[in-house]
């Protein structure tokens, strides 16, 4: 039997001796010695335990632009931590080593004994603007970002969560009063794809970006564009429809597939295809579309909505060549309109 204190917050009990976990949109109802979807909570007598508290299996200094989030704090480096499991299982996952260790290894964890304490140290002793809780899936460890966050915000970082968008809003209302930015993948749009090829489902996923997005949150999107499965037409204008109907200013990341884990009968991503994702997204009227993993500067690069002004230019590999002309905060400095972000 592990050996644990680490209780994991937001479970309850149930009449019939089980216990739900209320962090995340699976909602694992789980008894005695029964592990989650994602293999890193499970009850030990009686009470649910985080098994990863404090065991990052990634830990590195990574500019912000490679989360993705280019409209936060432009140019600076996130320290960015993860741990194994996922409560996702996508057939194309890049992270598949850490994500589906544990489902894949007998339940077992592994990683380095790192704090929240020691992540924020070193955070700051690389000159780290920012915490990314990223890899694999930051509520998964739920309780170990909440103590990071925390400890970060008392110290000036910002913390930003990469995630798929399974959060209860339980579980965001928790970390809201630390929590600066999200990147939210919106994998697809269609249910058969979340459930066939995630092992999730789409709709909770929609209701964490418009939940994010009205507590105030900085959200950015991303989705990788993967030929023949989620990149028709009517699916693109479909998810650009809906950033659109919340906010025409959410950036929208379209990234490149390449062939990955399971999915190795899928050819990467052309760019003709991402350009159509981006016409699309610019007939719906979003802001800002930006595509990943191609080098196309003029595609990365950020432009005025109002004047089109190149206002931060993007180039080279992600994150090494980054020149933000934004004055004051996010005005323009040619017309000196506001683009929304966080931009100090
Ligand atoms: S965090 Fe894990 S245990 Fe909890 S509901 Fe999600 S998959 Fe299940």
């Amino acid at each position: 039997m592990v050996k644990l204190d680490n209780n994991a917050w937001l479970s309850k009990k149930l009449s019939n001796g089980k216990v739900l976990c209320e962090v995340c949109s699976q909602s694992c109802v789980l008894g005695d010695g029964e592990y989650g979807k994602c293999g890193v909570r499970c009850v030990v007598d009686g009470e649910l335990k985080l098994l990863v508290y404090s065991l990052a299996a990634a830990l590195n200094v990574d500019p912000v632009e490679k989360k993705p989030m280019f409209h936060f704090l432009p140019n600076s480096k996130a320290f960015s931590i993860g741990t194994v499991g996922c409560n996702f299982s996508c057939t194309f996952c890049q992270n598949h080593e850490i994500s589906q260790y544990p489902k894949e290894h007998n339940h077992n964890v592994t990683g380095r004994k790192v704090s929240p304490k020691q992540i924020v140290e070193l955070a700051l002793e690389y000159g780290c603007k920012s915490i990314a809780y990223t890899y694999n899936e930051p509520v998964v460890f739920f309780e170990y970002t909440y103590d990071t966050a925390k400890i970060a915000r008392e110290n000036g970082l910002k913390n930003i969560y990469v995630t798929s968008g399974y959060e209860t809003h339980k579980a965001i209302d928790v970390i809201a009063p630390y929590l600066d930015g999200m990147n939210i993948d919106i994998k697809s749009f269609s249910n058969d794809f979340y459930k066939n090829i995630c092992g999730a489902r789409l709709d909770p996923v929609l209701e964490t970006v418009l939940y994010a997005y009205k507590k105030g949150i900085w959200i950015e999107i991303t989705t990788l564009i993967i030929e023949g499965k989620n990149d028709s037409d009517d699916e693109l204008r479909a998810i650009a429809k809906f950033l659109a109907s919340i906010d025409t200013s959410i950036p929208w990341h379209l990234s490149a597939f390449h062939p990955m884990y399971k999915m190795l009968d899928v050819g990467r991503t052309k760019t003709s295809t991402l350009k159509r994702a981006y016409d699309i997204a610019k007939e719906e009227g979003l802001k800002y579309v930006y595509m990943g993993n191609v080098d196309l500067e003029d595609y990365e690069s950020t432009y005025c909505p109002s004047c089109k002004e190149k206002v931060i230019q993007r180039s080279g590999y992600i994150g090494s060549n980054v020149s933000n002309s934004l004055k004051d905060g996010g005005l323009c400095p040619s017309c000196g309109y506001l683009l929304k972000g966080i931009w100090i």
